[in-house]
């Protein structure tokens, strides 16, 4: 299966997640362009398969046991290009850092928030990520996606983007983002503050798929986890982060139902049945 395709069989999940968690996986699949992402999708009809596409695994929880969903990798969809003044087309596969990267160097603000995130550019776009109260969505010109095995291209306004959430249910090849023209001193100061505040307040050298809770209203999961003194409860490797309670870290060897457990005790001690940020796979 998926001969033609750069791909890995039995692959240990924890290798592709950033919590460092997962039993192993079937196979990860890594389309080079669009015209093979079009011919895995119709071997994966062809054969009954699901797949499950990944961007950068920082905000998934995969199972302790076989996954047999084929995964899609698009990390080889990498490529940056500016297409006129002020707007940069990315590819899906492109980290975050890289971006940022790209756009310090070219003098492009507004994504600035996102500076520290590990995320890639297709997964941060799905879940509309944001931080420092902005959010992606409010930079997006377009997106470009594969629907029906077909190329389209949804405007934004064509899009429905909420908290932590997109209605796109199709596979994201790239998206073309409206950035503004900033001196690049002060576009270097505004990631290295955002990231500075970042390793503050957060476990960001440890395990982790980020906040694990949605934010519902105006309850903030963090600040209620933290009021009901959970912070540091252990279950297996699992932890309530001792830094920033609305994270569940891996101390090393946690198992997906020590964090699935962990998760289930802060609801029963808390009272409140939070929405999960953080993506559960089975
Ligand atoms: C230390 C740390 C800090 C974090 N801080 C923040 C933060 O400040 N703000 C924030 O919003 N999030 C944060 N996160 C969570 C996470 O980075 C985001 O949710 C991010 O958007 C996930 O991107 P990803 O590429 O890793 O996607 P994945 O985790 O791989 O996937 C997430 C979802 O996107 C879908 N997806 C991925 N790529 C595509 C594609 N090409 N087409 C269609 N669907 C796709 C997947 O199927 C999945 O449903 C943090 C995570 C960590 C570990």
């Amino acid at each position: 299966m998926f001969d033609k395709f750069e791909k890995i069989e039995n692959v240990n999940l924890k290798d592709y997640c950033t919590f460092k968690i997962g039993g192993n996986g079937k196979v990860i699949v890594f389309p080079r362009n669009v015209y093979e992402l079009k011919k895995i999708c119709k071997e994966c009809e062809e054969n009954n398969l699901q797949f499950f596409i990944l961007g950068n695994g920082s905000n998934v929880l995969f199972p302790d046991y076989y996954f047999d969903k084929v995964i899609l990798s698009l990390k080889k969809f990498d490529n940056i290009k500016i297409i006129r003044k002020n707007v940069v087309f990315v590819g899906a596969g492109v980290k975050l850092f890289v971006l940022n990267k790209f756009l310090l160097e070219n003098s492009l603000q507004g994504l600035e928030f996102s500076f520290g995130i590990p995320a890639s550019v297709g997964g941060f776009v799905c879940m509309n990520g944001g931080a420092f109260g902005d959010e992606v969505a409010n930079h997006i010109l377009r997106v470009k996606v594969l629907r029906d095995n077909k190329i389209i291209w949804l405007k934004r306004k064509e899009i429905d983007f909420s908290y932590r959430n997109s209605n796109i249910d199709d596979i994201i090849l790239g998206v073309e983002f409206k950035l503004k023209s900033e001196d690049k001193k002060l576009i270097a100061e505004k990631q290295q503050q955002y990231l500075l505040k970042r390793k503050e307040t957060q476990p960001y050298d440890k395990f982790s798929a980020g906040s694990v809770f949605k934010r519902q209203n105006n309850l903030i999961p963090a600040k209620v986890i933290d009021t009901f003194g959970l912070k540091g409860v252990k279950i297996g490797d699992a932890e309530i982060s001792r830094k920033h309670a609305g994270f569940i870290v891996n101390n090393g060897n946690a198992k997906a139902m020590d964090v699935l457990a962990l998760i289930k005790y802060i609801k029963l001690k808390t009272g409140i049945n939070f929405e999960e940020e953080i993506i559960i796979l089975k």
